[in-house]
Parts: C-alpha cells; sequence; structure tokens
C-alpha cells in the first residue's frame, strides 16, 4: 500500500513537470507573437531542441513509455512554432501597443528613444510626455 501511494505521488509529480515543461514554450512564443521580435532568438539552438524532442519522442514510443512521450510531443510541438516566429518575424522589428510612431516616417519608436533612427526626427513634446506616462506605468506594474 505504502509502496504504491510513493509510486502514485511520483507519477503525479511527472505529470505536473511534464505540464510546466510543455506550457512554458508557450509564454515565449505569446512574447514573440506580441512585441515581434525575434533578432535575440538563436535559429540552430531551436532546430537542434526541435531534433532532440523529436528523435526522444520516437524512442520513447519505442521502448512503450507514455509520459515520456507525451513530454517530447508536448515540448517538440511549441519548438517548431517558435522556429516558424523566427521565419515569419526575422524582418519585423520590437513591438509594443504603448509604442508611438515618428511623426515624420511613422516609423515605430521605442519608449526610451528620444529620437526617430530612422529618419532622425525628435520626438514630439506630446509623444514625450505619454512617454514619460507609460515608463511610470510600466515602473509600478
Ligand atoms: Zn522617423
Amino acid at each position: 500500500m505504502e509502496g504504491t501511494q510513493h509510486s502514485d505521488f511520483v507519477q503525479i509529480l511527472s505529470w505536473i513537470a511534464v505540464f510546466l515543461l510543455s506550457t512554458s514554450y508557450w509564454f515565449q512564443i505569446w512574447k514573440i507573437h506580441i512585441h515581434k521580435e525575434v533578432r535575440d532568438l538563436s535559429m540552430i539552438y531551436h532546430v537542434f531542441l526541435a531534433l532532440g524532442f523529436g528523435i526522444l519522442a520516437y524512442t520513447a514510443w519505442v521502448e512503450d513509455s507514455l509520459i515520456f512521450l507525451v513530454k517530447q510531443i508536448a515540448t517538440t510541438i511549441p519548438v517548431c512554432v517558435i522556429i516558424a516566429q523566427i521565419i515569419i518575424h526575422k524582418e519585423d522589428r520590437w513591438h509594443d501597443d504603448d509604442d508611438p510612431y515618428c511623426t515624420k516616417c511613422n516609423s515605430e519608436l521605442e519608449l526610451i528613444w528620444n529620437h526617430c533612427p530612422f529618419c532622425g526626427t525628435e520626438k514630439s513634446e506630446e509623444q514625450q510626455q505619454s512617454q514619460y506616462q507609460a515608463i511610470l506605468k510600466n515602473n509600478n506594474k
């Protein structure tokens, strides 16, 4: 009886870990989806992860290990999504809904910038005011 309870506990712990590991990647996916910025992400890192997870999914299936198979599939899928995002967004720049646009060339400006890096125009008085408000708001989060 004791032994069964112990292994049930270990089993539940393992499933919690599988859930956490596979969910963690979706936070990265969401972050990329919001900001469209992938320049800092390594393509080769994610390709190797996807290949490694994919191979282990196969060996888990051969060895008949359900939990390991689920874990490998649940991590391979989001890593493949990240690879697709890196390809889709490789030309994109950082995006945030709070960010102002340059009054001259209409490029998206980051909050901490005072000048547009594309045409050199200074932010308008109004933009600098809302930038100050947004930075305060972010600091209070
Ligand atoms: Zn500009």
